[in-house]
């Protein structure tokens, strides 16, 4: 009997892949850069060799294998299978994952969203265990979210619900590349906090920081904000207060529609912890519908960079049933 499922992370720098057993204990595990410039043909040829080799190394056969999960950044298709656009991958349109893989392999392969495999990790192996109503939000490059209402994961009519990431803070803000301006993600994410901090220093403040990158604002990362702020410079606090009162204004609106019982914050940038999160929680605690704010709890997450591969492989297991 097939009992192993392999999850995969397809992301912009790397992709990652795991094997599982029926209790998502790791069997087996890679990481390969995913070289997304040499282009669509070539990324997909790679994924068929890792996961050919993660077989082979596991000592199991094709046979050994139920399905296969995919979380794939950008624009998709879940049902169809298909990676309509994404946006770090180079001459990536229209492509028909499911297809090309079911040529390689005889399991079954099942693709969603990037974030949303973040949340299925999060909800059934994470910080969600338990829970009915959960807002995932990932903070990395850009702001990513997923949401859980009465035990359902939300995907609206084209697969885009809860782009909170997207929710508009400032009527003219910064430009996004969705063609708005002034949403959340342009503020509430490594980027943004780096742009926080860029703007800061151009009015003159002193930083820590330009002592070390001599200046040059290419090299600052939202990493050595928080850095700075554990050193006490005050620039870095008001970057790290602003980023965090702009979340907390957010989520008092997601608070409001959605009533989840937690939201759990993920992503690389959430290495921030409480520095950020106990700044918003004091915003939403002030600006969110009050009995909805009490049910609410606002979390780390708990998978890190492993949440994305346990959730594909959960997420296949569901859709298979
Ligand atoms: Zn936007």
């Amino acid at each position: 009997m097939s009992e192993f499922t392999i999850g995969i992370d397809l992301g912009g720098t790397n992709i990652k892949a795991a094997i599982f057993n029926n209790e998502y204990k790791t069997v087996a595990e890679t990481s390969v850069p995913t070289e997304a410039v040499k282009g669509p043909n070539h990324v997909m040829n790679k994924m068929k060799d890792i996961i050919t080799e993660l077989i082979a190394t596991s000592h199991l056969s094709l046979a050994d294998i139920k399905c296969m999960g995919m979380g794939i950044p950008g624009l998709l298709d879940p049902d169809e299978g298909l990676s309509i656009f994404s946006p770090n991958f180079p001459d990536w349109e229209n492509i028909h994952v499911v297809n090309i893989m079911n040529r390689f392999f005889e399991f079954p392969t099942f693709i969603d969203n990037d974030v949303r495999v973040n949340l299925y990790g999060e909800w059934r192996h994470g910080s969600g265990i338990g829970y009915d109503n959960l807002v995932l939000i990932t903070l990395g490059t850009g702001l990513g979210s997923g949401i859980i209402s009465n035990g359902k994961v939300m995907y609206g009519k084209t697969s885009s619900a809860g782009e909170v990431g997207h929710m508009n803070m400032y009527r003219e803000g910064r430009p996004c590349k969705c063609g708005s301006s002034g949403c959340l993600g342009r503020y509430v994410s490594a980027v943004g906090m780096v742009n926080t901090l860029i703007e800061k220093l151009s009015t003159g403040q002193k930083s820590i920081i330009q002592e070390w990158t001599g200046q040059d604002p290419s090299r600052m990362t939202a990493k050595m904000i928080s850095d700075a702020y554990d050193l006490g410079d005050k620039v870095a606090i008001e970057v790290m207060h602003e980023t965090g009162r702009i979340l907390g204004f957010g989520l008092s609106n997601v608070i409001n529609l959605f009533n989840p019982e937690i939201i759990i914050v993920g992503g690389g940038m959430s290495a921030a912890g409480d520095r950020l999160l106990h700044i918003v929680r004091e915003t939403t605690a002030k600006h969110a519908l009050k009995l909805s704010n009490e049910a609410c709890k606002i979390q780390e997450a708990q998978l890190g960079g492993r949440a994305g591969m346990i959730g594909a492989a959960i997420y296949a297991n569901d859709r298979l049933k």
